[in-house]
């Protein structure tokens, strides 16, 4: 029994993954420039360069967006955020950094998600499994792809094609259809000859009984020949 995929159909779906500047740690060995590490541009909560920044509008420190409490964590008074200075953007903006994915590549700061997205060699894509959606994350050059291939002969999603029918069924129902097939061919054991399912019982109340009639009668006048020639 023979069930083959549909050729049209592809298997997964590729997509970056969406930037998310909380995946990266910009630690300060990032920086090129080591000196130009200055308090404001770090963030001793989570120990990272500045990534979206906020200033507290009492003492005018900056902290992570992601970082903030209900209180300012240098004069711990109730956090409003205010303006931040256009300057200390701008500086931030400008800081070279190595790229977070360690690709050897070097930008600034501001580049960050455009390098990360569009250029980064080790940029994550994100594999879709066509039929059951499962996703798979893979770094080119890195992630050994042969378990796409182990998810695809596994999937109990994956469509398959009756190769007696044509009819497509998810790989977890084309065993029961394979049984039940109305264009199978079976083969008969009192004939020696095919037929389709949908016409077993005509095959054996009638076409098979003709047939086995016919050979037999053949045999007969073959034998008669042959005994004839003796
Ligand atoms: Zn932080
Ligand atoms: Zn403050
Ligand atoms: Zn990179
Ligand atoms: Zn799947
Ligand atoms: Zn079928
Ligand atoms: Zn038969």
């Amino acid at each position: 029994m023979t069930a083959k995929k549909p050729q049209h159909l592809p298997n997964f779906s590729i997509q970056k993954k969406e930037f998310n500047i909380n995946d990266f740690i910009l630690s300060k060995e990032l920086l090129i420039n080591e000196d130009i590490i200055i308090d404001p541009f770090y963030c001793n909560e989570c120990q990272s360069i500045f990534k979206n920044f906020s200033s507290c509008n009492n003492c005018k420190k900056l902290i992570c967006l992601d970082c903030i409490g209900k209180y300012c964590k240098f004069c711990k008074n109730y956090y409003y955020e205010c303006g931040i200075d256009k300057n200390l953007i701008s500086l931030l903006n400008n800081i070279k950094l190595k790229c977070p994915l360690i690709c050897h590549n070097t930008f600034l700061y501001k580049n960050l998600k455009e390098h990360v997205m569009k250029y980064c060699p080790n940029t994550t894509l994100i594999y879709t499994c066509f039929f059951c959606e499962k996703k798979f994350e893979i770094i080119p050059n890195k992630t050994d792809l042969s378990l796409l291939e182990i998810h695809n002969q596994k999937c109990e999603d994956v469509l398959l094609q009756c190769s007696f029918c044509e009819i497509v069924y998810k790989r977890n129902e084309i065993k029961n259809h394979l049984n039940v097939c109305q264009e199978k061919f079976i083969y008969c054991t009192e004939c020696k000859l095919e037929y389709k399912l949908k016409f077993e019982s005509p095959h054996k109340e009638f076409f098979c009984k003709v047939i086995k009639k016919e050979k037999e009668d053949i045999n007969k006048i073959i034998e008669e020949f042959k005994n004839k020639d003796i």
